[in-house]
C-alpha cells in the first residue's frame, strides 16, 4: 500500500532545483508525476522528458502558487489524469529577504501567499483525492527553527507556519491513514542559493559537515518519507542542513 511504484505524485515548483530533483527521484522509484511551475516552460518540459525516459508518465502544468484556482486545478488534473493522488509535495516557495522596515505589504503577502496559503490550498484539494497511505510532504526551511542573521524575518515566519500547519494536519488526516511532514532543507545548491554564491564559503565554514546541501540530499529524504519508510512519520519536521542549526 505504501510502495511508491505505480503511485501518483504532484510536486509543486518542480521545473528546477529541489522540486525537479524530487520529481525525478519519485519517478525513479516508480511514481507517475505531475509537476507545476511558474514560468520556465522549457525547464519543466526537460523534467517531463527525463521522467518519460525512465518509463514513467509525467505532465507539467503552469500554475502560479499565488493563484489558488490554478493550484486547485493542478491537483484535480493530477488526480483525473492518473486516477487518484497519493503523494503531494508542496515545494514551490519564494524567498524575499531584506530589512523588515523595507518589506512592503506586497512582499509580505507574496511570501505568505506562495509559501503558506498555496500549501493549505493544495492540501485541501489533495486530501479529497487521497486514500489511506497518502502523503503530504511540505518543503520548509531550517530557518524556521533558527534564523542565522538579519533580513530573513518574513521568510522564516512563513516557513515556521508550515510546522504548525503540519502538526494540525497530522491530527486531521492521521485517522484516515494520511501522513503530513515538513522537510526543512538547509542551504542547498540551486538557482535560488548557489553553492558558489557570495555567502557560500561562510555557510560551509559554519556547517558541521563542511559541505553545501545538494538537491538529491533533499529528494532522497522525500522519497523515503513518501514510501514505506514514512508510514509512521507524521506531524513533525525533519531538518536536512548538514548540522547548520546544531
Ligand atoms: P529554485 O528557485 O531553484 O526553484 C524554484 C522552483 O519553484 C522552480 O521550479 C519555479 O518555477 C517554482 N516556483 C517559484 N515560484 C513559484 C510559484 N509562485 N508558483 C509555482 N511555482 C513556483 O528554488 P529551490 O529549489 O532552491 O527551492 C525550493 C523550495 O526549497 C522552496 O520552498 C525553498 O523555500 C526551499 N528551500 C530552499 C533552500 C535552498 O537553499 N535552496 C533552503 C531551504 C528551503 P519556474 O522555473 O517556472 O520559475
Amino acid at each position: 500500500m505504501d510502495a511508491i511504484e505505480g503511485r501518483t505524485a504532484l510536486v509543486t515548483g518542480a521545473s528546477r532545483g529541489i522540486g525537479a530533483a524530487i520529481a525525478l527521484t519519485l519517478a525513479r522509484e516508480g511514481a507517475n508525476v505531475v509537476l507545476t511551475y511558474a514560468s520556465t516552460t522549457s525547464r519543466a518540459a526537460d523534467v517531463v522528458a527525463q521522467i518519460e525516459a525512465l518509463g514513467r508518465r509525467a505532465v507539467a502544468i503552469q500554475a502560479d502558487s499565488g493563484d489558488p484556482a490554478a493550484v486547485t486545478a493542478a491537483v484535480d488534473a493530477a488526480a483525473a489524469t492518473f486516477g487518484g493522488l497519493d503523494i503531494l509535495v508542496n515545494n514551490a516557495g519564494v524567498v524575499v529577504l531584506g530589512p523588515l522596515e523595507k518589506m512592503t505589504l506586497a512582499d509580505i503577502d507574496r511570501t505568505f501567499t506562495v509559501n503558506v496559503r498555496a500549501t493549505i490550498v493544495a492540501t485541501q484539494a489533495a486530501v479529497r483525492h487521497m486514500t489511506s497511505g497518502g502523503r503530504i510532504i511540505t518543503i520548509g526551511s531550517n530557518v524556521a527553527d533558527r534564523v542565522p542573521g538579519p533580513g530573513g524575518s518574513i521568510y522564516a515566519a512563513s516557513k515556521s507556519a508550515l510546522a504548525g500547519l503540519t502538526r494540525g494536519l497530522a491530527h486531521e488526516f492521521g485517522p484516515r491513514g494520511i501522513t503530513a511532514v515538513v522537510v526543512q532543507p538547509g542551504p542547498t545548491d540551486t538557482d535560488a542559493n548557489p553553492a558558489h554564491g557570495p555567502h557560500a564559503e561562510q555557510t560551509i565554514a559554519r556547517t558541521p559537515l563542511r559541505r553545501y546541501g545538494q538537491v538529491d540530499d533533499i529528494a532522497k529524504m522525500v522519497a523515503f518519507l513518501a514510501g514505506p519508510g514514512g508510514r509512521h512519520v507524521t506531524g513533525t519536521t525533519i531538518t536536512l542542513d548538514g548540522g547548520f542549526n546544531a
